[in-house]
């Protein structure tokens, strides 16, 4: 049971003569227990973060803390951490007994009676209880991704760290894997650091998310706080499947105005973005309504492009001039290609970021009351 926290932690790396900075000064705690998941895209700074928790990679500033001790100068091995890998790295001519009772082995002085005992027991827990003496390449994905987890768990460490370990399974295991996972990590109570450039994975994961970008921490929120409320245009397109629709217009005080179309505020969301010329609208596709008739406020013209039928709900393509939008409409609702229509962004879901910084200006109203953890 531990605290984890990063404080201003720093990673540059000398390539080819440029410094580049692959994480940015980054801040962050972990509640005893907690499962926070770290996503961003490829490139962000996830595994290099993750390294250095492990003590895999020095920091170039900063530390990492835990319960309140600085672990930073300390060997990879006397950091009281076990971590989960893609690729698994189990030891080929290992059986999965062998391979969950390695650490054991190596780490304690149990006489090997008790360690079968445990890893019999750990692997019972998993549900690979009857995979004891097969060895890795006569086991499936899904199968070796357990044995690679037995092996952290056995070890009972303070913290757990994750680096994309359910990538390399099918799309219908990793979901399953998913739900497994996050009820093991529940049951345990061991706090987590899981690293993924999944946002679904993300979302149904995490008691938290820290969205990285640049290296940059960008927010820390619940799922849905970083989805209703995002403190940066960034967050708002990478959380969401599918992403936020963005649209650039030009603010006067209480109008919106695009090439092809103006939008009313009401004075309060006026308040939010008087002091800016050039704001982004931010629709998520969920909130467009595809609306009839003419008593429309705030009406939107545009035309269907494509419709990606998935049963309770269909992806319309609209292009609004040159612009493509989505919109997730009922699955009842049909539409023909080509077929002109009006949309309508519902004021109370409107997003506004500052075209400038990306900032959030205004985010939709749902949730307001929720407590915003906010690090721009
Ligand atoms: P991915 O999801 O693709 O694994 P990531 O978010 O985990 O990406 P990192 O692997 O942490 O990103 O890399 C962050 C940045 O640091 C990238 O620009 C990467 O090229 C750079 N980088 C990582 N390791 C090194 C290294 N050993 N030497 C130089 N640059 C590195």
């Amino acid at each position: 049971m531990s605290q984890l926290e990063l404080r201003t932690l720093r990673k540059e790396f000398t390539g080819g003569g440029e410094d580049i900075v692959a994480v940015d000064d980054v801040d962050l705690t972990l509640n005893d227990g907690e499962f926070l998941v770290l996503v961003g895209p490829s490139g962000c700074g996830k595994s290099t973060t993750l390294r250095m928790i492990a003590g895999l990679e020095p920091v170039t500033a900063g530390d990492v803390v835990i319960d309140g001790e600085s672990v930073t100068d300390l060997e990879p091995r006397e950091r009281d951490i076990a971590m989960v890998f893609q690729n698994y790295a189990l030891y080929p001519h290992m059986t999965t007994r062998e391979n969950i009772g390695f650490g054991l082995k190596m780490t304690t002085d149990l006489g090997t009676e008790e360690r079968n005992r445990r890893v019999k027991e750990v692997a019972e827990s998993l549900g690979i209880g009857e995979l004891l003496d097969d060895y890795p390449k006569e086991l499936s994905g899904g199968q070796q991704q357990r044995v690679a987890l037995g092996r952290a768990i056995i070890r009972d460490p303070e913290v757990f760290l994750m680096d994309e370990p359910l990538s390399n399974l099918d799309a219908k295991l990793r979901t399953q894997m998913r739900t497994e996972l996050k009820a093991l990590q529940d049951d345990l109570g061991v706090t987590t650091v899981y690293v993924t450039h999944d946002q679904t994975e993300a979302m149904t994961m995490g008691d938290r998310i820290a969205i990285l970008n640049h290296g940059e921490l960008q927010q820390v929120g619940t799922p849905l706080e970083c989805y209703h409320r995002p403190a940066n245009r960034f967050v708002a397109g990478f959380i969401g499947a599918p992403s936020m629709n963005f649209l650039d217009v030009t603010s006067d005080g209480d109008r919106l105005t695009h090439r092809l179309f103006d939008y009313e505020v009401s004075a309060d969301t006026a308040r939010n973005i008087d002091e800016y010329d050039r704001v982004t609208m931010g629709i998520r596709p969920e909130d467009i309504r595809v609306v009839d008739g003419p008593d429309v406020q705030n009406p939107i013209e545009a035309d269907v492009h494509l419709v990606e039928p998935l049963g309770d709900v269909s992806h319309v393509t609209l292009n609004v001039g040159e612009q493509r939008l989505t919109a997730a409409v009922p699955g009842g609702q049909t539409f023909e290609r080509g077929e002109e229509v009006t949309l309508q962004f519902p004021e109370e879901h409107l997003h506004l970021f500052d075209a400038s910084s990306g900032q959030a200006l205004k985010n939709s109203s749902q949730s307001a009351d929720e407590e915003l953890a906010i690090h721009a």
